[in-house]
């Protein structure tokens, strides 16, 4: 066994994410599992940006309340336990709330050359606010 400690923290890259985002990695995609899967931090109003898996994702929320949206306007308030299911090719976003954290362990299949996945524009704040309202309660 491979037996890994102290991991380092490792700030999500602006080209991707809108906010403060921290990312502790698990495993890296590498032949033959190719599973990619991560720890992810998202800081009060911090989001990916919007972007899609070839082989799709699943998410497991660890911690405090965020969002996740689609661009047929789906938008679900998702908090710790919760498991989202994104389809491969669907473009999506996900991130905290403007007032909350949110957590969650990424799962993603990839292959030799890589995650996956395709990067995409920002969430705009006008998108983000929609979304907000469209959860708010
Ligand atoms: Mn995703």
């Amino acid at each position: 066994m491979e037996h890994i400690t102290e991991t380092s923290t490792l700030k999500a890259p602006a080209e991707r994410f809108t906010g403060d985002v921290y990312l502790n990695p698990i495993e890296a995609p590498s032949a033959p599992a190719c599973l990619a899967s991560g720890l992810v931090r998202f800081t009060p109003g911090a989001r990916t940006n919007w972007h899609s898996h070839a082989k799709g994702q699943v998410l497991y929320v660890t911690d405090g309340i965020g969002l996740v949206g689609t661009r047929d306007g789906e938008v679900a308030r998702i908090t710790a336990g919760d498991i989202v299911k994104c389809p491969a090719g669907e473009e999506h976003w996900h991130g905290g709330t403007d007032t909350t954290l949110m957590a969650h362990i990424a799962i993603v299949v990839g292959d030799e050359s890589g995650d996956g996945t395709t990067w995409l524009e920002p969430v705009t704040d006008e998108q983000y606010k929609t979304a907000l309202a469209a959860v708010s309660r």
